[in-house]
């Protein structure tokens, strides 16, 4: 372990009086926290003033990077007009109409309604009973699994923790429930066989979804959820034809395929979804993150006509349609997607990811040949370089070594912000990062790893 330096006042406070998301609560009292003061641009200021390249984007979000003045306008203003109201029980605000319309106009697929909710979680959760309600209103009440994957990260909810495929969601947690199934993970580095082509393996993906399907009844199953680029199960890109090759599965026995695009939307992988970039044809989709650069909570459930047809029929039988939250919708939410959009298009965001694409990929590429990493995979402006013992034989570090958040601490001290998901740091940066700033990004997540590279050595942690 590094050395720690003695809590502040400020970290005493924190560890006293706050539950962390996500962090080893039997270290934080030794550990504390990183406590953040201020953004401006790509950069986050702690309160001892350090300053750090925000890598992740915060979680994958930020895609506009702090204090864009156009998105404060914009909630100022919404926040003077109405900064609170709902649209259950036929009311509604016209910033939520807006951002439906404009959700409608840069679908990857046809698309005729949208649910809003405040989080990924709570959209991946309203994608099941969605599924659920519309099998229901169908006469099909047996048709009600869901598939997700070994690795997938949906959410945190019972059920969207329940998709979810990693342990740390499901152990302690009485988790996953039923009716929730995973098949394989395509992640070729790990889980191709010896010898196995990449198409092989995709072709192995598929059938092993096909007997799974088999196995439990294809009347039992409802939707398959995916994310098109894996993000939190560690920035896996599944291979080529990957999709289709699922895709041709599920249409045989009519379940219907979800895109999780929490992370993936909005210029992410180059193109406005991740469905368009690895080529997969959803019928419905999730979103948040991005949809408001983060600038405020929110998400949202994109579906075609004849789904939407299918609640119209079955709340006309029950009385109405019994699901929604508080927030859902909410004015300053939508109005920041609204200028999120806006700004995407007309600063013309996803040409300038495009642009910077190749520097991403060729300092990816350059990481890849570090002593310390196995694998340096990346889709668009989204990364993952995963640690090894063994660069030969791809052997993993013992996790209890904790050789991935140790790294991610070196590299944070180098004043840039990335991410460790087990051994594999992540890197996620906003979309409006420059050229210059990018480099110096990476230049400091190479001096993080050069040194993780030296602290492993010298512990003899191979
Ligand atoms: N889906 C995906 C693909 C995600 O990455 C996340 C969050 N990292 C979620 C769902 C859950 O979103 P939230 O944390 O807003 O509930």
């Amino acid at each position: 372990m590094l050395d720690q330096p003695p809590l502040t006042n400020l970290q005493t406070r924190d560890v006293e009086s706050l539950i962390h998301p996500y962090t080893p609560l039997h270290k934080l009292k030794s550990t504390g926290t990183l406590i953040m003061q201020r953004g401006e641009g790509v950069h986050v200021f702690d309160t001892q003033g350090r300053g750090y390249i925000e890598g992740m984007s915060g979680l994958w979000c930020a895609g506009l990077g702090f204090g864009d003045e156009e998105m404060i306008e914009a909630a100022t203003e919404q926040l003077r007009t109405l900064p609170y109201y709902h649209i259950f029980s036929a009311k509604s605000i016209e910033p939520a109409i807006e951002l439906a319309e404009k959700l409608k106009e840069i679908a990857p697929v046809p698309i005729s309604k949208v649910f809003f909710t405040s989080s990924g979680s709570e959209a991946n959760d309203t994608q099941v009973k969605l599924a659920w309600y519309m099998n229901n209103a169908r006469g099909r009440p047996n048709k009600k699994k869901i598939i997700s994957r070994i690795k997938a990260y949906h959410g945190v909810t019972v059920m969207s923790a329940s998709l979810t495929g990693l342990p740390g969601n499901h152990n302690g947690w009485d988790l996953p429930v039923d009716r929730v199934l995973h098949t394989d993970c395509p992640h070729f580095y790990r889980f191709g066989a010896e010898g196995e082509s990449e198409a092989e393996f995709t072709a192995r993906m598929a059938k092993s979804l096909r007997e799974l399907i088999e196995r439990e009844g294809p009347d039992t199953i409802a939707a398959m959820i995916a994310e098109p680029v894996m993000g939190a199960g560690g920035v896996i890109v599944p291979p080529k034809g990957y999709f289709e090759a699922i895709q041709a599965v599920l249409d045989e026995h009519d379940i219907i395929l979800i895109s999780d695009e929490v992370i993936t939307g909005f210029g992410r992988t180059g193109n406005w979804w991740g469905s368009q970039t690895l080529n997969m044809k959803p019928k419905t989709i999730s979103t948040a993150k991005q949809l408001t650069s983060a600038y405020a909570p929110l998400g949202a459930v994109m579906v075609p006509e004849d789904i939407y047809q299918s609640y119209v029929d079955h709340s006309a039988q029950l009385g109405t349609f019994g699901h929604g939250f508080t927030y859902g919708g909410h004015p300053l939410g939508c109005a920041l997607g609204v200028k999120a959009i806006e700004i995407y298009q007309k600063r013309d965001i996803i040409g300038h990811v495009r642009k910077l694409m190749p520097l991403f990929e060729s300092r990816m590429k350059r990481l890849a040949e570090h002593p310390l990493v196995g694998e340096a995979r990346y889709c668009g402006f989204v990364g993952g370089a995963e640690l090894v013992a063994d660069k030969k034989t791809r052997r993993p570090f013992d996790p209890k070594q904790g050789v991935g958040p140790q790294t991610a601490k070196l590299i944070e001290n180098n004043g840039a912000v990335l991410r460790a998901i087990g051994d594999t740091i992540a890197i996620c940066p906003p979309m409006i990062i420059r050229e210059d700033e990018l480099n110096e990004l990476f230049d400091r997540f190479e001096k993080g790893l050069n040194e993780a590279e030296a602290w492993v050595s010298k512990e003899g942690l191979r």
